[in-house]
């Protein structure tokens, strides 16, 4: 990269910000995030998605004064979920790396610096890895470690575990997932899925500032559904499987009783085993019509072709140069 080359606009770095009902934490997030991009040789911009937020998310960004920074205000028509705000973000961003980051200081700014340089140094995919995820229940810890595992186990490549979305990317790998129409985003698969050459670098994900977390448990399971339904179909084999080994085994009982009966005649027994049979037979159904229910709802969304985000405006900052857009 040649700076003395380089046009007055153009922008080395974008920092997206999804941001839905953040307000108290906002201004701290600001601060520390813009204290790190000063020190910082490259340029920068930082884009804050508005997610729909209800509260006054959007006059606490308002009130942010210029630095070195450009700040851009991007307001969603509504609220869409983290992976359109994201999106949203993608499609607005101008910088040659752009770095995904959560409002709620979970991820410190503080290792945009290393980042940056790992970038410099030719990746195009800086991962994040959490090795603590503090102020997180047993549970949620438990019950994330063994989705990434059947995650892995089913998906045809590997999606790292324990990396958010807090990451950076090169401009050629956000311009590939620019270009992908798919609407029922799982972004921690997606955003492995061009490939391109990646990095790890681990840290200590600290508890959030303030506030509560945005994503209640149910949200969670949908979300655990959504990747691995993005990522593969073998959930859908499992229904052959289950019904070959079953009618298989039903096969062999079948020719036992024929042959029982044949040779020593049966008077009428055997209802518990009827019984034991429908009710598997009959969760077994359900469970692969589920199944089946989930990849038809998939299809259904895709084919909707709907936008994964609406933009209602976009403020630039300092005079707020402000220029709406549609
Ligand atoms: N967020 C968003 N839209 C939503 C939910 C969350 O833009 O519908 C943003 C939120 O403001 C934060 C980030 O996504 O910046 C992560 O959300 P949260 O901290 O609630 O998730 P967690 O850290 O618990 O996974
Ligand atoms: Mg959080």
């Amino acid at each position: 990269m040649n700076s003395s080359q380089r046009s007055p606009k153009e922008i080395d770095v974008s920092v997206i910000v999804p941001v839905f009902n953040e307000e108290s934490v906002l201004p701290e997030f600001h601060k520390r995030l813009t204290s790190v991009l000063n020190t910082v040789r490259e340029s920068s911009e930082i884009i804050y998605v508005n997610d729909g937020s209800t509260d006054n998310s959007t006059a606490v960004i308002n009130d942010f004064k210029q630095t070195r920074t450009k700040i851009r205000l991007i307001n969603l028509s509504r609220n869409f979920g983290k992976e359109g705000a994201m999106c949203a973000g993608f499609s607005k961003s101008n910088g040659k790396a752009v770095i995904l980051i959560d409002a709620d200081l979970q991820d410190p700014p503080e290792l945009i610096p290393l980042m940056v340089s790992k970038w410099k140094n030719g990746f195009d995919i800086v991962n994040m890895q959490r090795t603590i995820r503090r102020g997180e229940s047993w549970f949620k810890k438990f019950s994330a470690a063994m989705f990434y595992r059947i995650l892995n186990k089913l998906s045809d490549y590997h999606i790292p575990a324990d990396v958010g979305d807090f990451r950076l990317l090169s401009r050629r790998v956000v311009n590939e997932l620019n270009q992908l129409t798919e609407k029922n985003v799982y972004m921690k698969g997606l955003l492995v899925w061009p490939g391109f050459d990646q990095v790890i670098l681990q840290f200590e994900r600290d508890r959030r500032w303030c506030g509560d977390s945005k994503w209640p448990f149910l949200k969670l399971v949908g979300l655990a559904v959504d990747g691995i339904t993005s990522f593969s179909t073998k959930p859908l084999q499992l229904a052959t499987y289950l019904g070959g080994t079953l009618a298989f085994t039903s096969f062999l009982y079948g020719l036992w009783v024929i042959l029982k009966t044949i040779f020593f005649g049966e008077s009428v027994t055997g209802f518990p085993t009827i019984m034991v049979a429908m009710l598997a037979l009959g969760g077994f159904q359900l469970l692969s019509i589920g199944l089946i229910g989930s990849y038809v709802g998939r299809i259904y969304n895709e084919v909707k072709n709907r936008p994964r985000f609406i933009i209602k405006d976009e403020i630039v900052s300092e005079a707020m140069e402000s220029s709406v857009t549609r």
